[in-house]
């Protein structure tokens, strides 16, 4: 699975593994019912808000404390893959709720590293330190319609977002992440993919500039998608 991480899954014991496919199981039966209604942004909305109350109910099950803060922003350089779906929330989220200055803030700073990516190899592109182009004075502009793959990202241990952010490519960092947070939020997006490819909805992993910009500037794209065709024509496959 690609994500905003650079490291691969660690090991999980077997509880950890249970609580993957558990979690991964109960988000697939109900997004299934959810995409059946026809409405893809609706049921990734949807699916949003259900992951927001697993990823703090595992952190607070967990005990641990996460170095994760406002104005921190090490991991928002990294590549970030979305789903087409995910890619429809984020429009309309950068159409229905940020002001004007910032809209055309982050489309010309996507425009801008749109182009820097597509000159990029795929491991040119994973190991290159680019900021994202909703990052907006340190936060996040589009935080409600953040795809997956960021809410997946968290760490108990700044220096080594730091670390990593310094040594972009680096396998040898320990893994800061809550292993039961990791593996119900993980189960959680691999069941929420599982249901959209079971619908008959495209599931590729699209790069997320080019992604978001596809859907700002083709109006077919929700239709292609709720069509079960390849939604995104212009946006960079990566998987
Ligand atoms: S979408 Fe938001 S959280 Fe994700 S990398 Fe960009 S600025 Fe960071």
């Amino acid at each position: 699975m690609a994500s905003i991480q650079r490291r691969s899954l660690p090991r999980m014991s077997h509880d950890i593994a249970a609580e993957y496919r558990r979690t991964g199981l109960a988000e697939h039966a109900t997004a299934m019912g959810e995409l059946a209604q026809g409405d893809p942004l609706r049921a990734v909305t949807a699916s949003y808000r259900r992951h927001e109350r697993i990823f703090d109910a595992a952190l607070a099950e967990s005990g641990a404390k996460l170095d994760c803060r406002a104005g921190c922003a090490w991991c928002c350089h990294y590549k970030v893959d979305v789903r087409a779906d995910e890619a429809l929330a984020i429009v309309e989220h950068v159409r229905t709720r940020l002001d004007a200055a910032t809209r055309e803030r982050v489309i010309d700073a996507a425009r801008r590293n749109a182009a820097t990516i597509r000159a990029l190899t795929p491991a040119q592109h994973m190991t290159t330190n680019l900021a994202c182009c909703f990052l907006v004075e340190g936060a996040c502009s589009i935080y409600p319609a953040r795809p997956f793959a960021c809410r997946n990202h968290h760490s108990t241990d700044v220096e080594m977002c730091r670390a990593e952010y310094e040594s972009p490519g680096r396998t040898d960092l320990p893994d800061s992440s809550v292993p039961l947070l990791k593996a119900r939020c993980g189960g959680h997006r691999e069941g929420r993919q599982s249901a959209v490819l079971h619908s008959g909805l495209d599931v590729r992993a699209y790069d997320l500039t080019t992604a978001f910009l596809d859907v700002l500037d083709n109006a077919s794209a929700s239709r292609r998608l709720r069509q079960g065709k390849r939604a995104l024509i212009e946006a960079i496959v990566v998987d």
